[in-house]
């Protein structure tokens, strides 16, 4: 056992206890607070609403916490117990070329990863949800969305791969410069690719067609320069009855998306009021930050894999005895969020920053009351906590528990 086997499960050790702490935390807390809707929430959700939310937020957590602690085994039987070098052995006896091991090798990584998962994801789906009445997946569309994925997942994989193993091979020392550009290149691409061309795939999208909805939000979009491809409706209840809206895609691709669900549970004013505050992430250039901050976060992490990937002892302190580029790629892959979850932290911070900023400016676009009456419904029907614990919610959320951004929201405009 060398120093670096001690440093990944002091980590691993540190980043398991520290989620079991927060999870506690949160449970508890949200125990505690669960006879009584928060004051603010008085009339507004109802005690059932409350506990529906307490009951599914516990569900989700523990769950999750279970998912941690067989993923941390998993992690371990690949890395220290030789699950990897026993795959890598098989793959290597075969006789192809490096970059076709590779492929292989990290393709069945993948593929056996999600035959693992198989268990907690129906689960999820199938007991968590369908038992809090969110679930409208059949086992029919379960199967198709996974054969879909896993052939959009392929096609798009494969050549990706052979291509960053390719580089990793034939470039020289400064190999993860090249890596690095070519991944970038890839999500900017998938960016704009994604809602034109595979979330049709899964999903119906159509035009928003009620006329006076319409005028309105096209009034709100010219009057903030948006040139997109307009609004789009999605059929989000084929798959689960909660609701969402979101801004995706890049250039002539973007978009806004309103799942159905939300649609049939707000007002035109709380649309319009829900559609500024997307307009705002857009305003406020939020996609450009986050790719800015990703591109940054990936660049350090590929520049200290550049310098890993020629220390046996990265190899050998995760139980692998050859050396390899696609070995030492699919470690870092694996072992890297037990060293970048203390990060966490730190993004969900600017998630929330961006969710306070979307609101400011949706707050002035629209009448701040139609924004606050929109989220209570958002929290309501999806079942969100209102009493979330304080760190548990700093570490792990990216949106605002609904009091304090509702809070924020009166504080500034009321
Ligand atoms: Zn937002």
């Amino acid at each position: 056992m060398n120093l670096f086997t001690t440093l990944f499960l002091i980590s691993l050790g540190a980043s398991i206890i520290v989620q079991w702490f927060l999870v506690q935390r949160h449970i508890n807390h949200i125990r505690s607070n669960r006879q009584q809707v928060p004051e603010a929430f008085n009339g507004k959700i109802p005690l059932e609403a409350h506990h529906k939310a307490a009951d599914y937020t516990q569900a989700k957590v523990k769950s999750g916490m279970v998912e941690l602690i067989i993923g941390s085994l998993f992690l371990l039987i690949w890395t220290l117990a030789g699950g990897l070098q026993l795959l890598d052995n098989w793959w290597r006896s075969l006789g192809l070329s490096e970059i076709l091991t590779g492929t292989g090798f990290i393709l069945s990584i993948f593929a056996i990863m999600a035959i693992l998962d198989l268990p907690m994801s129906i689960y999820r789906t199938f007991k968590i949800e369908q038992s809090f009445g969110f679930n409208k997946m059949t086992p029919k569309l379960f199967i198709t969305d996974l054969l879909k994925n896993t052939v959009i997942g392929l096609l798009i994989g494969t050549p990706l791969l052979l291509l960053v193993l390719w580089i990793m091979e034939n470039s020289g020392s400064y190999w993860w410069i090249y890596v690095w550009g070519t991944w970038l290149s890839f999500s900017l691409f998938m960016m704009w690719a994604y809602p034109a061309f595979i979330a049709p795939l899964f999903n119906k999208f159509r035009p928003l067609e009620n006329a006076e909805l319409k005028t309105r939000i096209e009034n709100l979009l010219t009057r903030n320069g948006f040139k997109s491809q307009g609004i789009f409706v999605m059929d989000g209840s084929t798959r689960s009855s909660h609701g969402n809206a979101y801004f995706t895609g890049l250039g002539a691709n973007k978009r806004i998306v309103f799942f159905d669900t939300l649609i049939e549970e707000l007002s035109y004013d709380e649309i319009e009021a829900v559609l500024a505050h997307e307009l705002g992430h857009f305003k406020c250039n939020h996609i450009r930050k986050r790719i800015s901050v990703l591109g940054s976060v990936f660049l350090i992490g590929l520049a200290l894999l550049g310098w890993l990937i020629n220390e046996p002892w990265f190899y050998n302190g995760l139980g692998v005895e050859q050396v390899s580029n696609y070995m030492a790629l699919i470690l870092f892959v694996m072992v890297s969020p037990a060293f970048t979850f203390f990060l966490q932290p730190l993004f969900s911070f600017i998630s929330r920053q961006h969710e306070f900023e979307g609101d400011d400016f949706a707050a002035g676009q629209a009448q701040t009351e139609n924004l606050i009456t929109a989220l209570v419904s958002l929290y309501r029907e999806n079942a969100n906590t209102l009493t979330p614990d304080p760190l548990y919610s700093a570490f792990h959320d990216s949106h605002p528990p609904a009091p304090i951004r509702i809070a924020h929201l009166k504080s500034k405009f009321a």
